[in-house]
């Protein structure tokens, strides 16, 4: 399942160099070229799936295990304090590549603010509506 108009498809699979920090049968993890910051590495499976609603659930159930060693590593050697795990799906949630792709971005004491938001309010009544609404699907 290749996509060969995806440039992702092409960085996962070798057709196109990167800058590798893991491979395996399933996944290419490789630094973002427009990093957020240092060691900012993007995983990529082989296989193309648009988004995480697409993938197969034993490479979705593995991407979570993968992005926690990849953070580890980040804070081992990088100096890293934390790490944010990060995954758009769509562009309204700011996806630009739609071949799906785990970001782990490492996080420095002192550095810039990201990946965060402006907690809202919200009504009880309008909570329990809209948690009505999306258990009545799943
Ligand atoms: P997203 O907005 O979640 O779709 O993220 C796409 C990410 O891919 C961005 O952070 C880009 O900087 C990154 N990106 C795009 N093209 C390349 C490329 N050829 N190699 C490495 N990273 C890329
Ligand atoms: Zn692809």
């Amino acid at each position: 399942m290749k996509d060969c108009n995806c440039i992702f498809c092409k960085i996962a699979n070798g057709e196109i160099p990167s800058s590798t920090v893991y491979e395996d049968e399933d996944f290419r993890a490789i630094l973002d070229l427009g990093p957020a910051s240092r060691g900012h590495t993007l995983i990529l499976p082989k296989n193309h799936y648009a988004d995480i609603c697409e993938a197969d659930p034993g490479i979705a159930g593995k991407l979570f295990p993968l992005a926690g060693r990849i953070g580890a590593a980040m804070k081992a050697v990088l100096g890293a304090s934390g790490f944010n795990v990060v995954q758009n799906n769509g562009a309204s949630a700011g996806q630009t590549v739609f071949h799906l792709h785990v970001h782990i971005i490492p996080r420095y004491d002192g550095g810039p603010r990201m990946v965060s938001w402006e907690p809202g309010e919200e009504k009880p009544e309008v909570l329990a509506e809209t948690a009505a609404r999306i258990k009545g699907v799943l």
